[in-house]
């Protein structure tokens, strides 16, 4: 079973287990969440199901979404001047490159920077429980 496969039958689980019934237009979306690599919003998701499944509506793209949220299965990013972007919670720590002129996030991981973030917090008496680092970005002129 490929990897957006065994993850979409994953979140299927988990919401069948929270009492979410298992319609074929929720099996669409969490196919489709399972596949993107981009963080698509929420009408991209919408337009990407239908494919799909042309029954899919707006309304259970954003009542799937909040179930898979709340059980911590989905990540919701607001990143300044854009509509909320939704990714499946990896294990994987990462964090995120902001295109402002494309629109296009790039995920990067950065052990020193880490690091330096539990330096700053331990300096100031804290342990970090989470955190989110954003950086809006221009691509240069080359
Ligand atoms: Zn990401």
């Amino acid at each position: 079973m490929g990897r957006a496969k065994s993850q979409a039958s994953y979140l299927e689980q988990a919401l069948r287990a929270d009492g979410v019934r298992i319609t074929r237009q929720r099996t669409a979306l969490l196919k489709v969440l399972a596949e993107a690599k981009d963080h698509p919003d929420a009408n991209e998701l919408h337009s990407r199901a239908r494919e799909i499944d042309p029954t899919m509506s707006l309304a259970t793209v954003y009542r799937t979404l909040t179930a898979l949220e709340q059980q911590g299965l989905v990540h919701r990013h607001v990143f300044e001047g854009a509509s909320a972007r939704f990714e499946i919670a990896d294990a994987r720590h990462h964090d995120h490159i902001i295109d402002i002129d494309k629109g296009e996030i790039i995920e990067f991981r950065s052990p020193e920077i880490e690091r330096l973030q539990e330096q700053i917090a331990e300096r100031h008496g804290y342990e970090i429980v989470s955190h989110k680092l954003e950086l809006y970005c221009r691509k240069k002129a080359t």
